[in-house]
């Protein structure tokens, strides 16, 4: 087994934003990609952002125990870390990046250990998330409400993550987490 990374967050607060950026900085670090039951949305493909699976193929997936953990992040919509994921990424020697919810993050945490090494990226408030998240306009306004509703309750779990990584100055985040990382890399 490796090590792995993991990014955690109330949506909106920036992950993808600072994995994206680590995945260009680091070439052996490679990110998980989770499955869901959710429908992709803009230019999202099956197999690069997430495997995109039916509720019955998901639910099937949980009952044969193919994942390390899953959620159903947002009333209906199932996320999950693929155990081949996992297997797939370690056995080319490269570090695993997640971008999973707050949940999935304490989990992983929980089940890996000293391999894993977890930040939580804080948003400056909980305007400016749902700023963020109007401004990616990526997500109808009943789906931002739910994010933005799930927020405060997510932040306080901040105190769990090895690392806070606070997401105001979009470049001092890169930055902090390009630290974080390389020391963990080389510990
Ligand atoms: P998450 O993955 O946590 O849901 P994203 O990375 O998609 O969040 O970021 C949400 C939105 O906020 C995106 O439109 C992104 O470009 C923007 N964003 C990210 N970081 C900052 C920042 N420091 N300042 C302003 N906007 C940001
Ligand atoms: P989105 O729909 O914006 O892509 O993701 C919604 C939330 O699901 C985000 O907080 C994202 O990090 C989380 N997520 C994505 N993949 C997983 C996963 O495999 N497990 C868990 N627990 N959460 C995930």
């Amino acid at each position: 087994m490796g090590k792995l990374i993991i990014f955690s967050a109330p949506s909106g607060a920036g992950k993808s934003t600072i994995v994206g950026a680590l995945l260009k900085r680091f070439p052996n670090l490679e990110f998980s990609i989770s499955a869901t039951s959710r429908a992709p949305r803009g230019s999202e493909q099956h197999g690069r952002e997430y495997y995109f699976l039916t509720t019955e193929e998901f639910r099937a997936a949980i009952a044969e125990d193919k994942f390390v953990e899953w959620e159903e992040v947002y009333g209906g919509s199932f996320y999950g870390t693929l155990r081949s994921e996992m297997e797939r990424i370690w056995s080319k020697g490269n570090v695993i990046a997640f971008d999973v919810d707050v949940m999935g993050g304490i989990r992983l945490k929980e089940i890996f250990g000293e391999q894993a090494c977890s930040v939580f990226v804080m948003p400056p408030s909980v305007e400016e998330l749902e700023r963020r998240l109007v401004g990616r306009a990526t997500d109808t306004a009943e789906v931002i409400a739910k994010r933005v509703a799930k927020a405060a309750s997510e932040i306080e779990k901040a105190p769990n993550f090895d690392h806070i990584v606070i997401n105001d100055n979009l470049d001092e985040a890169i930055e902090q987490a390009t630290k974080i990382l390389e020391e963990f890399i080389q510990a």
